[in-house]
């Protein structure tokens, strides 16, 4: 973070003047509108002169490594499977080498819960670092398409002018490598966001050769393509200042002490632009330069407070700090701080609220521990099978059928074998025996229960099956089994 300045001397005499560039783009409206909206209501684009400072490079590493990490994931197999893959046709999640069913729906509800607790807490205590530092909006924005951008049309001063000026033959050109390039990456994006639901191997093996056949595929590659170059390309800052309710919750999440990037105004006012600052005129730190505003992607005016449409990027930081050190000054007018921090106050980093969203986050994540480390090597369940609830058989006996439905949840092969413990006198017919089920895959067994009709009350009887493996697992199950109602009764 950087250092608190609140003591530099106020000086009138400036040291070096910032570049005339800084000044081209009046990207903040002093009304106070939204900075990406004219007072005419109409879109004003925005062109941030970026920085390449600490912040700015501490960004840039981690999406680098959040790019990797989005081709990796259904890329890398782990245990046989993709890393992570939701396998939208067989009804499996893949994570790391365990495979999850939709009846792991505890699981779900864990992990569910945990990122919801997860996403409280690290904006109560972080505030908008996730929307700075990670968020896939800002990532791709600044780290992939305004680069592919700048390097076909040049910096924002150049940006602005070709999109102003009018349609030439090179600009034609220019756009339409832009445009191309743009697409070509949107598409990379898509496929492999597919395959986090079909797997590489089904697009290669299966999709690729005949694609008319996979035409929701294709539909989802196009659909996901075309919202990627509508919000990379054209709607940009405005996803986060207008369409995102991220922003939104955050006021909710934040108290006093949450971390957010503040103009220090004690150190920096009276704002005074370098050709004011003549003997006897009181001037803050700040020379009212708009290098701040200028590397903003939002068009935010930090200086004005704390504003929804900051979405944390620490772009103005990094610009101030730069003019700070051209004019000899500590850096850290603009900055990571709190409220608290800001009015003199020392920031408490652990407080009732976001101590309640670590304990929330703590029972998630153990209670997920406890559920993976205790899920057992098979799933069994029973259904009702058949038409009817039950027949009537000559000898007298009571006929039920059902579905055994076992999940092998171990990375091996086991080999099921499936008897019934009681009632006394009951038979078990099965389609199948014993039940070989392949490692994370599921067998239906078809199954007859014949039980003496003696054994029903009420038109009910309990039925308890043993359910065993090769490979040590071993389950009582219990099924409620229909029948006539007393002695003489029938269907
Ligand atoms: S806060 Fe810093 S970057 Fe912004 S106008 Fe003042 S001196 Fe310039
Ligand atoms: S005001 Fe600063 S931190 Fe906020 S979005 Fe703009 S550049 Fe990023």
């Amino acid at each position: 973070m950087p250092s608190a300045a609140n003591e530099t001397p106020r000086a009138a005499a400036p040291v070096v003047s910032p570049p005339p560039a800084e000044r081209i783009f009046d990207v903040a409206p002093e009304e106070d509108l939204l900075y990406s909206l004219s007072a005419d209501g109409k879109r004003k684009f925005m062109y941030p002169l970026v920085r390449k400072g600490r912040y700015w490079q501490i960004r840039r590493a981690l999406a680098y490594a959040l790019f990797a990490l989005f081709v990796a994931l259904p890329l890398i197999p782990v245990g046989g499977n993709p890393a992570f893959q939701i396998d939208l046709l067989t009804r499996r999640t893949h994570v790391f080498g365990g495979t999850f069913y939709p009846s792991d729906n505890l699981i779900l509800a864990a992990f569910g819960f945990g990122v919801i607790v997860t996403v409280f807490f690290v904006g109560s205590t972080f505030g908008r670092m996730w929307c700075g530092y990670a968020c896939p909006q800002t990532v791709y924005l600044e780290f992939l398409f305004r680069p592919i951008e700048t390097f076909l049309e040049g910096g924002p001063h150049k940006q602005k002018r070709l999109n102003d000026g009018p349609m030439t033959q090179k600009k034609l050109v220019i756009k339409t490598a832009k445009w191309i390039i743009w697409t070509a990456v949107a598409l990379l994006m898509s496929t492999t966001f597919l395959a986090y639901f079909l797997g590489w191997d089904r697009l290669v093996h299966e999709v690729a050769p005949d694609p008319l056949a996979w035409k929701g595929a294709l539909f989802v590659i196009g659909l996901v393509s075309a919202a990627i170059l509508f919000d990379f390309g054209w709607f940009r800052d405005q996803m986060c200042t207008i369409a995102c309710p991220y922003g939104r919750l955050q006021n909710v999440l934040s108290d006093r002490d949450t971390i957010l990037v503040a103009y220090d105004v004690k150190r920096g006012d009276p704002k005074v632009k370098l050709k004011d600052r003549v003997a006897g005129v009181i001037a803050g730190d700040c020379i009212e330069c708009r290098a701040c505003v200028n590397a903003c992607p939002t068009g935010t005016d930090i200086k004005r407070g704390l504003q929804p449409e900051c979405i944390g990027t620490a772009q103005c930081v990094d610009a101030c700090d730069e003019v700070m050190r051209g004019q000899g000054k500590p850096i850290g007018l603009i900055k990571y701080t709190s409220e608290t921090e800001q009015q003199g106050g020392v920031r408490h980093t652990w407080r009732p609220r976001n101590l309640a969203y670590l304990g929330l986050m703590t029972i998630a994540w153990t209670t997920l521990a406890v559920l993976l480390l205790t899920r057992g090597a098979a799933l069994v369940e029973v259904v009702r099978g058949g038409r009817e609830p039950y027949r009537m058989l000559p000898t007298g006996e009571v006929a039920n059928q059902q579905r055994i439905k076992i999940t092998n949840q171990l990375p091996e092969t086991q080999r099921f074998t499936i008897e019934v413990l009681s009632p006394v006198g009951a038979t078990l017919v099965l389609s199948e025996s014993p039940v070989v089920v392949d490692p994370d895959h599921q067998s239906n067994v078809n199954a007859v229960a014949t039980v003496p009709r003696s054994v029903f009350v009420d038109g009910q009887a309990p039925l308890r099956y043993r359910v065993t493996s090769d490979k040590g697992f071993a389950k009582d199950v219990e099924f409620l089994l229909l029948g006539p109602y007393g002695s003489g009764g029938g269907q």
